[in-house]
């Protein structure tokens, strides 16, 4: 057992003093006491970074709305946000609660506080005390502020901005539910937590339980629940291959629970909780994360050499405007990050979710299950050359292939993007979907790993006026991460 002052010698290692738990005997009781991870930024930009992605979950994710459900799940985070000890409150923090409708056993809190649930963790559980204790979990990666302390690990100041928007979420389990969220918003958002991060919020998570009424043992079984799914071959989340596992977790959150004193519950949860689970096994199936993911990918995969990569999904919710007028760009522009670049996108636009390797903005009207008819689309393609020229001929050569209706219309133009070299052209074609045509200026710069980054602006030939100067902002906006 050692103690830790709050001076630390700035001889140590900060990396080891950050990822260490340090372990003292508290007079009373033998819980662990957790130590603050170093961070960088600051409590501010935990609140700013976690509102800024809460917007694109709202956009992007299927969110029940059942105010009952709503209000009861609410009602367990706050008792838990309220069992918070002490010194790992932030007044500037707002937990709050949301249920994603999908079917996954998952969820995840961004940093400052917004979390959501899915509806297939809460109908997982046994008893309130499993879902309370996976939300524990969350909770205390966003009181430990373990997004930004992570990126204060791996950041170099060059790619603070980018970094910080590749670092939302946590979700609760990696694999194929956390890929497949990870796609949603175009570019890993969720990252997954270090080893340590993780014990450390099974930790906190079960003293926060203790705290609120709850047994922690149950955020124990609700793992093994979990690690039970992922082996029984149902399709279940890849648990141990993906999530850190600390090792002996079900045993050491054991251990945890002996030494806390668990303080009375309100005593009518069980009722509580049977009612709100046989309400949600009344609305209908809910798709899965990696369903979700792919009625999100509403433009051709550029790659191409994959003939379903070129099939578009059925979209859930895109409906051309056809012939109605779709709302003019906004002049007002909101930022939005990946971990390969940042921009800024007319306001009223919204992301849809692409692969791994492309992502797309477009209002409401334009999009749907054959792509979209105005906006902007991103994306990185694979290339044979290292040579710009011909790394953008074959772009555009993919382009037109998986667009057969598009032929480009003039040569090459010099341009740039965040102060590289690239090249802007024009593809022109009467589009399939409008009936009327259409105008895509593509821009490609090379990223110097084999890859070409671009961006195709489309809109129908004659409002092309009207969106040019927003392509213009668009493309001036773009900042790609200084990795590439
Ligand atoms: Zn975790």
């Amino acid at each position: 057992m050692m103690t830790i002052g709050r001076n630390r010698s700035k001889g140590l290692s900060a990396l080891l003093l950050a990822f260490a738990m340090f372990v003292m005997p508290l007079a009373a009781l033998g819980q662990t006491r957790i130590e603050m991870p170093r961070n960088k930024y600051t409590v501010a930009q935990d609140v700013q970074l976690g509102r800024e992605a809460a917007q694109q979950v709202y956009q992007q994710m299927p969110i029940l709305r059942d105010s009952t459900v709503d209000s009861y799940v609410e009602s367990v985070g706050q008792r838990l946000a309220a069992a918070i000890p002490p010194e790992y409150q932030h007044p500037e923090f707002r937990y709050s609660f949301d249920v994603v409708d999908a079917r996954d056993i998952n969820a995840f809190a961004l940093p400052g506080g917004p979390m959501f649930v899915n509806r297939g963790m809460i109908e997982a559980a046994d008893v309130e005390g499993e879902m309370a204790g996976v939300m524990a979990h969350e909770m205390s990666h966003v009181a430990l502020r373990h997004a930004t302390a992570q990126q204060t690990k791996v950041s170099s100041p060059k790619n603070t901005i980018i970094g910080l928007g590749a670092i939302l979420g946590g979700a609760i389990l990696g694999g194929q539910a956390g890929a497949q969220a990870g796609q949603i918003f175009a570019q890993g958002y969720f990252t997954r937590y270090s080893r340590e991060y993780e014990k450390q919020a099974d930790i906190l998570g079960a003293q926060i339980m203790a705290r609120a009424g709850y047994d922690p043992r149950n955020l124990a079984e609700m793992f093994r629940k979990i690690e039970q799914q992922s082996g029984g071959g149902s399709g279940g989340p890849e648990w141990l291959s993906s999530h850190p596992n600390p090792g002996n977790r079900y045993q050491y959150i054991m251990q945890e629970a002996a030494m806390l004193r668990v303080e009375p519950g309100t005593g009518n949860e069980s009722a509580q909780f049977r009612q709100i689970q046989s309400r949600l096994r009344g609305y209908p199936r809910a798709r899965t994360m990696e369903e979700i993911a792919r009625a999100g990918q509403r433009y051709p995969n550029q790659g191409g050499q994959n003939p379903n990569d070129n099939n578009y999904p059925n979209d859930n919710g895109g409906v051309y405007a056809r012939g109605e007028r779709v709302a003019y760009p906004s002049t007002r522009y909101a930022t939005q990050q990946n971990n390969l670049f940042s921009v800024a996108i007319p306001a009223n636009w919204r992301a849809l979710g692409g692969d791994q390797t492309s992502v797309s903005y477009a209002p409401e009207g334009a999009y749907g299950s054959q792509g979209i008819t105005h906006g902007v689309m991103f994306s990185v393609a694979q290339s044979n050359y290292s040579d710009l020229q011909r790394a953008s001929q074959e772009v555009v050569q993919g382009l037109t292939q998986s667009n057969n209706y598009l032929r480009q219309a003039g040569g090459f133009q010099r341009a740039t993007v965040d102060g590289r070299a690239a090249l802007a052209t024009t593809l022109a074609g009467r589009s399939p979907i409008t009936g009327q045509n259409e105008r895509v200026t593509i821009v490609t710069t090379t990223l110097g790993n084999g890859q070409v980054f671009y961006m195709a602006a489309v809109s129908p030939q004659n409002e092309y006026s009207t969106y040019q100067r927003a392509f213009n902002d668009i493309l001036r906006s773009l900042q790609l991460n200084s990795r590439y």
